[in-house]
């Protein structure tokens, strides 16, 4: 198709819009005739990375396989796309000030004022057309965090204003604005998205379309207001309704023609690359017509922000629909639980997955729900420190070592089962101390994991400190808990299970992130089975 084409995504009036899902469901909608596209995330804050960010703020943070620490919007970008993601698919202000500062440092601007125009919006510039450099795509997509007008996201704005000149045809602007309904006046308002055009306009750009993110209809008086007054053709104001589920908005776009007005704007002929949606749409008509349900608890201490668990409620809708089959999740705060309340707490649950966490706070009420389906038969997918709190109640309660914990709860517990493993650091890509990113995991044939996978050599993504202490192995194993993978590189456990039990699975990495549309992740497709048989031996 010739040179890349890029397409920026401005949001105004209101955050949390969903431009996230927009620039996914087109990056669908472009899959789907055949292109090949990518898209990319610029995060106006300072920090280096969501990382270091609590789950509360910003939701969860998603790893990709080469280790990137990354805005959660990249999940979706995978989940629609089906197409890995890397670090250069998230650019923050943090990141770039860092390496204009470290080129500063280093005296590459030789005697120059280092000042925000030209420097950091060349820096800007350079990161996002430094996707293209390593691999060709016909389309990137560059989602702009935040709202239009925000202080922080100036910088941004002037880059993709500077990037729209030198581009010229091959790039243009999406703008997905709030179109609030008045119920005292019975009607749609568009002045606030006439004013964030507005604001946008006296940056310096143009968006070529409006979609208009609204709760009702948008009136074709509307879609003419708007036209008329942001300066856009009438077909490229587009409504994008609430939808019962984020994977219906590819083709609630394509109904608005997305994908076509975006196609004509560049002069590609489209129609030489017809869409096909066939496994789309079967999809999202499956996963709307389910024909059995299960109640699964998710065990965790963010529950409030369901944000902080995307990537895992997102893998269990993948797997639902794979088997037709409504999962409802039933979220169950850690802190809240003890041996007296777990009885109640977990009634009802055909499945329990004990969430990935940090720190001390909530850990004993999971390692009490752990407890109670362990010695319930109750089907159990414990992930990253999941995992860990597994093998810390097998310690205290069938291996007797009462003190068992990991080092990252007590200072030199008296059996540190899980522990900060010496030979970890042989394989840290990054320096720090977290092992982050995709790693090789070799499956015992024998195992439950083996039947899951159907493959001995499998690749999961990490992010944690800890690891199960090897010191411990035959006893656990001796005992009826067995590790039945292991990164043998550096004898690392990644899966520990109980065969006797019917589905008790703890595994190191993190297996949501994996987990997209066209792929749901075998683990959790597993688990879902096995909670959907104890819900008919009920
Ligand atoms: N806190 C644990 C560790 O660092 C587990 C991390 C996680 O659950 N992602 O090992």
């Amino acid at each position: 198709m010739g040179k890349t084409k890029y397409i920026f995504a401005t949001g105004g009036v209101a955050s949390s819009l969903g431009k996230g899902i927009l620039s996914s469901s087109l990056a669908r909608l472009l899959l789907s005739r055949g292109y090949s596209v990518t898209i990319q995330k610029l995060d106006p804050y300072i920090n280096i990375d969501p990382g270091t960010l609590n789950p509360y703020e910003h939701g969860e943070c998603y790893v990709t396989e080469d280790g990137a620490e990354t805005d959660l919007d990249l999940g979706h970008y995978e989940r629609f796309t089906n197409e890995p993601t890397s670090q250069a698919n998230n650019v923050t202000t943090g990141r770039v000030y860092q390496s204009v500062i470290e080129k500063e440092r280093r005296g590459d601007y030789l005697g120059e004022t280092v000042q925000v125009i030209p420097h950091i919006t060349d820096e800007l510039k350079r990161r996002i057309l430094l996707i293209a450099k390593t691999h060709h795509y016909d389309f990137i997509i560059t989602e702009i965090g935040g709202t239009v007008g925000d202080i922080e996201g100036l910088p941004f704005i002037e880059a993709i204003r500077q990037l729209r000149l030198e581009l010229g045809k091959n790039a243009l602007c999406i703008h997905l604005a709030y179109v609030p309904f008045l119920a005292a006046a019975g009607e749609l308002k568009t002045k606030p998205a006439q004013h964030s055009v507005k604001m946008l306009l006296e940056q310096g750009i143009q968006p070529e379309i409006i979609v208009c993110r609204t709760e009702h209809k948008l009136t074709d008086s509307s879609r003419a207001k708007i036209a008329l007054f942001c300066n856009v053709d009438k077909s490229c104001v587009m409504e994008s309704l609430d939808a019962r589920s984020i994977y219906e908005v590819p083709l609630l776009m394509q109904q608005e023609g997305l994908d076509v007005q975006v196609l004509k704007k560049f002069g590609i002929k489209y129609q030489q690359h017809p869409s096909d949606l066939k496994r789309w749409t079967e999809f999202v008509d499956r996963m709307y017509h389910p024909k059995h349900s299960v109640n699964i608890g998710l065990v965790g201490k963010y529950v409030e922000l369901k944000d902080a668990y995307k990537s895992i409620s997102e893998a269990f809708v993948h797997a639902g629909t794979v088997l037709n089959c409504k999962v409802n999740i039933k979220w169950i705060h850690s802190e809240t639980i003890t041996p007296k309340n777990v009885a109640s707490l977990l009634d009802g649950l055909s499945g329990v997955l004990v969430a990935p966490g940090f720190g001390t706070r909530g850990v004993e009420g999971k390692i009490t729900a752990i407890n109670y389906v362990r010695t319930h038969n109750i089907p159990f997918l414990g992930i990253c420190l999941g995992m860990q709190c597994g093998v810390i109640e097998f310690a205290r309660n069938v291996l007797h070592l009462k003190d068992a914990n990991s080092t990252e709860m007590v200072a030199n517990p008296k059996h540190p089962v899980i522990d900060f493993m010496e030979n970890q650091k042989n394989i840290d890509k990054k320096g720090g101390t977290m092992r982050l990113g995709a790693y090789p995991c070799t499956l015992k044939t024998d195992s439950l994991a083996y039947k899951i996978y159907k493959k001995k050599d499998i690749s999961e993504r990490h992010r944690h400190r800890y690891e199960f202490n090897n010191a411990y192995l035959p006893a656990f194993e001796k005992a009826g808990m067995v590790a039945s993978g292991i990164n043998s590189v550096s004898n690392l456990v990644e899966v520990m299970e109980i065969p006797k039990h019917p589905f008790f699975v703890g595994v190191q990495y993190h297996p949501e992130y994996k987990s997209t549309v066209v792929n749901p992740h075998p683990l959790f497709v597993a688990f879902v089975q096995a909670t959907l048989s104890k819900e008919k031996h009920k």
